[in-house]
């Protein structure tokens, strides 16, 4: 497992960091972005995907700021504690990605634009010649898709990211920056549903930090993980619920793990509030009918979807302190 060589670039702010990515463009260099390299440099060691040249982001000073409403894309998931200010589901959510270790390096901006996963995927390159690759890293080969196959367009790995389901039930936006200018977002339309393309970031842009509406503040949820290893696995399935207490119109749910993006369920929340009210058996099932996993992930497909109406049920009953 040999690291390919590649250039480390370290701009010093986001003006240099944009400009640095427009030449490498215009040159037609490939790269990345990295944070904490918890993610990307293992999949570089496996030769998935590697590009000449890295962009860290560790340089620009206001990238790790962090405030009970905003939190710059490298901070760490160690800082997301409720004694920095964070808010309490946020840092549920953080204590159970990985393990204290990578927690320390891993980063905001990291864990939201986090690659999406296959065990067809994720495995060294001899693994994967052993298969004659698959259509995510084809190696010039033109493979198809493991999982689903003779669909050559579409790529179904799934998004195993903890923090964005629980950001999205906080009503968080995402703001981008890139050779085009500044953008802000909701972050439940950042996820693109091509596990390859993964969000909707435009070629040199990358994801300065997260912002937080005032009304999450007022918010209280909950974050029901379902892994293999407690100690430091990616979920198989997970669901985050947040409301202001007593006000079931303000209830929001949200899954990862279960597809190639994290997704929010407003419509099926919506719907189910107005037949059923705050009934955690009816909104179980309202999820549960709306995510479809698929066979990549350490778990059966069948297994992770069935828990989602534990995980969901689980949620609920948090929230309403039972
Ligand atoms: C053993 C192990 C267990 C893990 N368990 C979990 C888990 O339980 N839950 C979980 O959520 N994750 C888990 N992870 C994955 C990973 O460690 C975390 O998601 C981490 O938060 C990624 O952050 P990073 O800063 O290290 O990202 P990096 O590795 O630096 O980057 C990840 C990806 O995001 C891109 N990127 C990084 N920052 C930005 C940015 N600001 N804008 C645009 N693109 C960006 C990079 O180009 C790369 O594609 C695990 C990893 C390992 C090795
Ligand atoms: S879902 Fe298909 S194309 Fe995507 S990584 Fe898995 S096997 Fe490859």
């Amino acid at each position: 497992m040999l690291m390919p060589p590649f250039e480390l670039h370290h701009p010093a702010s986001v003006e240099d960091a944009v400009a640095l990515a427009a030449s490498l463009l215009e040159a037609g260099e490939a790269f990345d972005w990295v944070a904490g390299g918890t993610d990307v440099l293992p999949n570089y060691k496996w030769h998935i995907n590697p590009k000449p040249h890295v962009i860290s982001l560790a340089g620009i000073e206001s990238a790790h700021a962090l405030s009970p409403l905003e939190i710059g894309c490298m901070v760490p998931l160690a800082s997301l504690t409720v004694a920095n200010g964070v808010h309490p589901l946020l840092a549920e959510a953080a204590a159970k990605v990985a393990s204290s270790l990578i927690r320390k390096s891993a980063t905001v901006g990291g864990n939201l634009c986090l690659d999406t996963r296959c065990f067809w995927y994720n495995q060294g390159e001899d693994w994967r010649r052993s298969i004659d690759w698959c259509h995510k890293a084809d190696c010039g080969t033109g493979a198809d898709c493991r999982v689903i196959p003779n669909q050559n367009t579409l790529c179904v790995a799934t998004y195993q990211g903890d923090l964005a389901p629980n950001f999205m039930v906080l009503g968080a936006e995402v703001v981008l920056v890139g050779p085009k200018g500044e953008r802000t977002l909701p972050l439940h339309e950042f996820y693109a549903l091509d596990g390859m393309k993964k969000n909707v970031l435009e070629e040199g842009e990358f994801l300065l930090k997260v912002v937080l509406p005032e009304t999450a503040l007022e918010r209280t949820g909950s974050y029901q993980k379902l892994r293999v290893r407690d100690s430091w696995d990616f979920p198989e399935a997970g669901i985050a619920a947040s409301w202001i207490q007593g006000q079931p119109e303000s209830l929001a749910l949200a899954s990862t793990a279960l597809e190639s993006i994290p997704r929010l369920h407003a419509e099926e929340v919506a719907q189910v509030l107005q037949t059923d009210g705050m009934n955690g058996s009816a909104l179980a099932k309202a999820v549960h009918k709306a995510v479809k996993p698929v066979n990549n992930t350490a778990l059966p497909p069948r297994y992770r979807r069935s828990m989602v109406r534990t995980l969901t049920k689980r949620a609920v009953k948090a929230l309403m302190g039972e």
